[in-house]
């Protein structure tokens, strides 16, 4: 790690500030800490903990705060996330509107601010220029973060052109104070308040709980669904598949895929899996309030599934004595092969190569005088079906006994010894 302190000439030592460095035991209560981030995700949640405790839970609220709760989590999933970060898909006016009040209600920031940090995290995933990057530890990328003020200067630059352009966009933007506040705590007190008389109970469990749980499960994309579960399309960076991060977050936990393929309206794309935004944006584009659904070609995702599947096998294969590669091999003349067996070792040649079977004689599974009649021969014949075709296995086993080539392949008749061509000469 660098210095943590710039001398500047002029002026005093300069503190490097503490976005710049990670968070410790030791230092995050110096940090530059974001009061109004804290007040909505911890504070508020903390009064809402403890006022609960005097704050009978009617069933009804109890169901509207897990509707509402729902609700706004899609407004992130399906209009934050998958519409205006990733436009998978397009949505008439209307499902635009109530998304970007319902995703306000989860109290994340504005959209323009939301999708700017995520197109970031996607394109510098993992990286310093990564807002929330996991690699900055699991509990920043959770809500450490936000707590802390990020340097501006730090966070990649995107192009959300397209979303400076749209108009609910720039609406919920230029009031997000009021539409948070409004969709967050009054909405959900108003329905339960003028519904059955439960104003209380409205705004603390579906208003005040029902927001944390909320802004944990959205969190929770950002930190699990970087650290547990499986990569089946690429192990190259931290984003990861599992059904718990998708039961949290309606669906957001097929986290590998969605970021090989972030421009699918899908994250999870086998049937069975949980994906309820998934759903949702099908379900609308049924009835004519969606359209545009994009996805990925079947064969480009299997490409790299299997891509994934192959890496991992050639991982495995690199652990398994596969024997000495044959290039590496000496190469040995008949008569040196036959010279070093009366010389005392057990080799077998068979498909040219030479096996040293001394080891394996009394575990010959075909008996111990099988396997001595072949040695010094050229036993090829008999290993593949002259006697016994041998199993896969066999054909393994042997391929790590591997100590020679014969040179020729096979007994070769100018390749004979120095002094028997000598003797052969004094024929002639
Ligand atoms: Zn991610
Ligand atoms: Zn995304």
């Amino acid at each position: 790690m660098a210095s943590k302190t710039q001398v500047n000439p002029d002026r005093e030592v300069k503190k490097v500030r503490i976005v710049e460095e990670p968070t410790t035991a030791s230092n995050w209560q110096h940090g530059d800490i974001d009061w109004v981030n804290v007040t909505f995700v911890a504070i508020i949640p903390l009064v809402g903990f403890i006022v609960a405790f005097s704050t009978p839970l009617l069933w009804k609220t109890a169901v509207w705060a897990f509707i509402y709760y729902f609700l706004t989590g899609l407004g992130i999933t399906a209009g934050y996330h998958r519409l205006w970060s990733h436009t998978s898909y397009s949505a008439v006016l209307p499902v635009q509107i109530i998304l970007a009040g319902l995703g306000g209600g989860a109290i994340q920031g504005s959209i323009r601010w939301w999708s700017r940090n995520h197109r970031a995290h996607h394109r510098y995933t993992d990286t310093m220029k990564d807002p929330y990057s996991v690699q900055k530890g699991l509990l920043y990328a959770h809500m450490g973060w936000l707590i802390f003020k990020q340097n501006p200067n730090e966070v990649g630059r995107v192009d959300i052109s397209d979303l400076n352009h749209d108009p609910v966009v720039n609406w919920q933007h230029r009031h997000y104070v009021s539409v948070a506040l409004t969709m967050a705590f009054l909405f959900p007190c108003l329905v339960a308040g003028i519904g059955w008389g439960d104003w209380m109970g409205g705004l603390i469990y579906a208003g005040i709980l029902r927001l944390f749980v909320v802004q944990q499960a959205t969190f929770c994309v950002n930190s699990l669904a970087h650290w547990l579960g499986d990569q089946p399309f690429d192990d190259r960076n931290s984003p990861r598949d599992h059904v718990i991060t998708a039961l949290v977050t309606l669906g957001e936990g097929y986290h590998n895929f969605h970021h090989e393929f972030p421009s699918d309206y899908r994250n999870a794309i086998q049937w069975y899996q949980y994906d309820p935004t998934k759903w949702s944006i099908w379900l609308w584009k049924q009835v004519g309030l969606a359209s545009d659904l994009k996805t990925f070609r079947r064969n480009e995702i299997e490409k790299g599934r299997l891509q994934q599947l192959q890496k991992k096998l050639d991982e495995k294969r690199s652990t398994i004595d596969w024997g000495t590669p044959l290039a590496d091999l000496p190469l040995l003349d008949w008569d040196e092969y036959t010279t070093r067996v009366a010389g005392g070792e057990a080799l077998i040649a068979i498909a040219g190569v030479i096996h040293d079977v001394k080891s394996f004689i009394k575990d010959h599974p075909g008996g111990k005088a099988l396997i001595a009649s072949a040695i010094g021969k050229d036993a090829t014949a008999i290993f593949n079906g002259g006697v016994y075709n041998h199993t896969n296995a066999a054909h393994n086993l042997l391929s790590t006994m591997r100590v020679g080539m014969l040179r020729g392949g096979v007994e070769v008749e100018m390749w004979k010894r120095r002094d028997g061509k000598s003797e052969m000469a004094g024929v002639y």
